[in-house]
């Protein structure tokens, strides 16, 4: 993290563009617009795995700023009121990726799409994600028609069903590819979905590979090689009896969350092996569990990693 400073100055910036844009002045907004453009930032806007709603740290989203343009990664619950935490009006929305499709990861997708739509959205949205995500997209329309036609004649909107475009992608190597950033994907491990992908960012002044949900994965390491930032999941196992017993309809939990996590030491060894420059943990495992301090999310890592290491926390800008 750069520092409280920095994030202050990032959350007056964005809330100025808040301000500006529900005052419908898009002067102040390109002008906002502008002074962003120089550099990609981060802004952590759920850090909890799991699709458990609760108090403390929200289910997982993540956000890169790249140029000025919002680029929203996964979609758990409370995505969209983060967004608006973190000072990004939700009618500028542009970008959406997706790692995998478990819930935690795409439960807000449509709301999301919908929301930005009701505040304004008139632009097109590009959404890229593994298989079904045309499916899931044209589904939840479905499920809204009623509601969003009437708008359209009532309101005078435009079809929010023209303005969302999903791409599939099945496999690893390029997603997309604009003037401010290169997208590539690699396959992770994440049983029982072969689908998991873990995605990497370049834009022209960082490289930011974000993990999704996987245990040890040597194709992550693979992809996270020299990256500048490394956003990744953790698992911290002398959490789980805990966590067990506030979970009481999943029987066969614990075998899933061990099989398709990874344990803070397995994170350290990624990490080290990759040779990132900085390790920012989230997706934590448990993520609601306060009574696991941050000396213990990185105990494990440090036996293997010794570099820039952030324990992350909801809408820390990085
Ligand atoms: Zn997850
Ligand atoms: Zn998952």
């Amino acid at each position: 993290m750069t520092g409280t400073a920095d994030r202050r100055r990032f959350l007056l910036n964005t809330g100025a563009l808040a301000l500006a844009a529900a005052a419908g002045s898009t002067g102040a907004w390109a002008q906002e617009k502008s002074k962003d453009a120089a550099g990609t930032k981060i802004v952590l806007l759920g850090t909890k795995g799991g699709p458990r709603v609760g108090g403390g740290r929200k289910n997982p989203a993540t956000l890169l700023m790249i140029g000025g343009v919002p680029y929203v990664i996964d979609c758990g619950y409370g995505v969209s009121e983060q967004l608006v935490k973190a000072g990004v009006p939700l009618q500028n929305l542009r970008y959406i990726f997706f790692t995998h499709l478990h819930s935690d990861h795409n439960l807000e997708y449509g709301p999301l799409v919908y929301n930005a739509w009701a505040t304004g959205l008139k632009q097109r949205v590009d959404a890229y994600g593994p298989k079904t995500l045309k499916h899931q997209t044209l589904a939840y329309f479905d499920s809204m028609k009623f509601d969003i036609d009437i708008r359209i004649d009532d309101e005078g909107k435009p079809d929010p069903r023209k303005l969302v475009v999903p791409h599939e992608f099945f496999d690893n190597g390029l997603v997309m590819e604009n003037a401010d950033v290169k997208v590539t994907a690699t396959r992770v491990r994440h049983p029982p979905i072969a689908d998991a992908y873990a995605l990497r960012f370049d834009t022209k002044d960082r490289s930011v590979v974000i993990s999704g949900d996987t245990n040890y994965s040597p194709e992550l390491i693979e992809l996270a090689k020299g990256a500048d930032v490394l956003l990744h999941e953790v698992l911290y196992v002398p959490g789980l009896d805990s966590l067990l017993k506030r979970v009481t309809n999943a029987a066969t939990l614990r075998e899933h969350i061990v099989a398709s996590h990874t344990t803070t030491e397995d994170v350290g060894r990624v990490a080290a092996a990759a040779g990132v420059k900085k390790l920012v943990l989230h997706h934590f495992v448990p993520g609601d569990d306060p009574s696991i301090t941050d000396e213990m999310w990185t105990e494990g890592v440090r036996k293997h990693y010794s570099g820039d290491l952030v324990v992350g926390r909801d809408l820390m800008v990085i």
